[in-house]
């Protein structure tokens, strides 16, 4: 498989897991056709036990939410873990609404400036340079800024 410049200057550090429309970012997640149940990553069925249409469709989740939880990462991860730059940096959990909770990594605030009830929008940043796939983008989480 070749890639191409534009592949390189954006590989995802996992496939599948959110793009980019209009200039705006967003996660892909799954959404059962018979519960409703939103999923991220995706799922390739519904897990919820009462419900009997499992099937899911790919959808486009919000890119918008409340910060439920966090915590802060003070020790160098083991190396399946890349990140350029290593620093403490801060881990939370996003409620997207719909009963929908991501976690990610957070960004664009001080450590000690972080609070539970924060509204937060997904963003996109370079996590790593990779020799072979350029600038691996992963998803993370900021304050929200009005725009
Ligand atoms: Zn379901």
């Amino acid at each position: 498989m070749t890639i191409t410049p534009a592949e390189l200057a954006t590989a995802p550090v996992v496939a599948g897991l959110f793009a980019t429309e209009a200039g705006r970012a967003h996660l892909i997640g799954s959404r059962c056709l018979g519960c409703g149940t939103l999923y991220f990553p995706q799922a390739i069925s519904c897990r919820n036990p009462h419900c009997h249409d499992k099937t899911i469709e790919q959808t486009a989740l919000p890119n918008r939410g409340i910060l439920y939880s966090f915590t802060v990462q003070r020790y160098r991860p083991p190396p399946l873990f890349q990140m350029d730059d290593w620093q403490p940096y801060a881990i939370g959990v996003v409620d997207l609404g719909q009963g929908l909770h991501v976690m990610g990594m957070l960004t664009d605030i001080a450590l000690d400036e972080i609070a539970i009830g924060m509204a937060m929008q997904l963003t996109l940043e370079p996590l790593i340079n990779d020799s072979q796939r350029g600038s691996i983008i992963t998803y993370k989480f900021k304050p929200e800024t009005l725009a």
